[in-house]
């Protein structure tokens, strides 16, 4: 199971000690003195891959003048064996050798599902422009794959926002623990249990829509398939570490089997495509599966800071204000800076927002809702600089100069998306209305709070 050998780690051979990685770590894991090999404090660590993205120790990928020959490094590592690229000090324990053991044999029922910030970045391995917006193109390479079933976490996001809208909507009323906090970046929800245990009943109960996604394909995909549970093996393709380490969590398993039984990166990906050596860029854009690959604009823009909060009002509006909401785009909580307040007209009261990029930048408002001086109802934190477009999982910029230039253009096209979808609004997604009818319920219905809700606690670390 991906999650439980998915830890960070810093290659002491490789390492060359310019303490790079310790500037952006969130959480300040990273130990050792300046020109000597660094480690991480594990107990820190909330796997974020920042430090990985960073990293500018490495290893060439031509020689072997090392200690240890590079197929070992590989092979420690779960990489393709034959990968000619440089080796970094910093890395994660990934998941292609598995994944791809999995799809050559006949054993499993494959599904499939793929973040909203992969479609902005796969094409960036195969020499497209910076943050390319293909989603056509990836499904129908995931299909080549040879998944036999190629769905949408963008779906799932849609599916987070009618639980976590009904959330906060319901705690508005009732009165209960505010402000909420959103809970779809893992390694913000390991952060809080870790360093904030007595602000846990602020999170959201929601999965994440990964782990949303997994469990309808274990449940109701499989039903709709006519497959036994257990013959269905669930893989995320991300941009994240930390999904890894989230997707092996204990308690990720309401249905009687694994929510998602490995997580690949959207590198890892990448690994995949070229040892089938498919083409990348000649290929013809496809659609993914219906019903659980069918996604509104709200759904996408996930993948951005503010995009979870942006989606969330879209449907919350509508709810509260019981009136169609004119205009999707709601600018004011994009951008660019690290914490953004936006006040909402909702119907007879004003919503009250946060929205914090980058996890450092959430300390503050914190400490105010540990003092009961938060003046806000709902608080969207995303680990990474600029939400998972930017996440430890993504195609690595080996020029600094590069790194911002490509978050811009992964926001600029996640967005362009979001507005050429022909369904902008989560609740009107039709795919997610028949699951209701068909199987769920209602949003907070008993089934729903059986399979996409959880709770969070620091002893349920894996
Ligand atoms: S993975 Fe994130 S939290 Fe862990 S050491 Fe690297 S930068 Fe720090
Ligand atoms: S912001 Fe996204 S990519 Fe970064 S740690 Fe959170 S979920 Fe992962």
């Amino acid at each position: 199971m991906s999650g439980q050998h998915s830890a960070v780690t810093i290659d002491a051979e490789y390492c060359t000690g310019c303490r790079r990685c310790a500037a952006v770590c969130p959480v300040d894991a990273i130990e050792g003195r300046q020109g000597e090999a660094q480690s991480i404090n594990q107990q820190k660590c909330i796997m974020c891959g920042q430090c990985i993205q960073i990293c500018s120790g490495y290893a060439s990928s031509q020689d072997d003048f090392y200690d240890t020959p590079r197929a070992i490094k590989l092979n420690e590592r779960n990489m393709p064996l034959n990968l000619r690229e440089p080796l970094f000090a910093a890395y994660y324990r990934g998941d292609f050798q598995t994944v791809q053991a999995v799809l050559s044999g006949q054993r499993f029922h494959t599904i499939v599902q793929c973040a909203p910030a992969v479609r902005v970045a796969i094409a960036e391995e195969f020499g497209l422009p910076l943050g390319r917006l293909v989603p056509g193109q990836l499904a129908a390479v995931l299909r080549r794959i040879g998944f036999s079933r190629v769905y949408d976490t963008n779906f799932a996001a849609d599916l987070t926002i009618m639980e976590e809208g009904a959330e906060l909507v319901k705690r508005i009323k009732t009165g209960s623990t505010l402000p909420m906090f959103t809970s779809c970046c893992p390694a913000w929800v390991k952060f809080v249990e870790d360093q904030y245990p007595d602000l846990i009943a602020h999170l959201s109960s929601c999965k994440s829509p990964q782990q949303m996604a997994g469990t309808m394909f274990k449940t109701y995909g499989a039903t709709l398939d006519q497959v036994a549970a257990d013959k269905v093996y669930s893989v995320a393709i991300m941009p994240c570490t930390c999904k890894k380490y989230e997707a092996g969590r204990p308690e990720m398993k309401a249905s009687g089997y694994r929510d998602v039984d490995a997580v690949l990166t959207t590198r890892e990906l990448a690994y995949l495509i070229k040892a089938a050596g498919i083409d990348f860029r000649t290929l013809p854009e496809e659609s993914f599966d219906n019903p659980l690959g069918l996604y509104s604009g709200a759904g996408t823009i996930f993948g951005v800071t503010g995009g979870v909060m942006e989606a969330a009002l879209r449907t919350a509006y509508e709810i509260l204000a019981a009136k169609p909401l004119a205009e999707p785009d709601i600018k004011r909580v994009r951008g660019e800076t690290g914490v953004r307040h936006v006040t909402v007209d909702v119907g007879s009261m004003q919503l009250n927002t946060v929205v914090v990029a980058g996890l450092k930048n959430a300390l503050p408002l914190l400490e105010q809702v540990r003092a009961g001086q938060a003046d806000f109802h709902f608080m969207e934190v995303m680990t990474c600089p600029a939400g998972c477009v930017s996440g430890g999982g993504q195609p690595k910029m080996l020029l600094p100069v590069d790194t911002a230039h490509s978050h811009r253009q992964r926001t600029t096209s996640t967005y362009q998306h979001d507005a050429e979808l022909p369904i902008r609004k989560s609740h009107e997604n039709s795919a997610i209305q028949k699951l209701y009818r068909e199987f769920l319920g209602e949003p907070l219905g008993h089934t729903s709070h059986q399979l996409l809700h959880t709770h969070y606690r620091s002893e349920t670390r894996g």
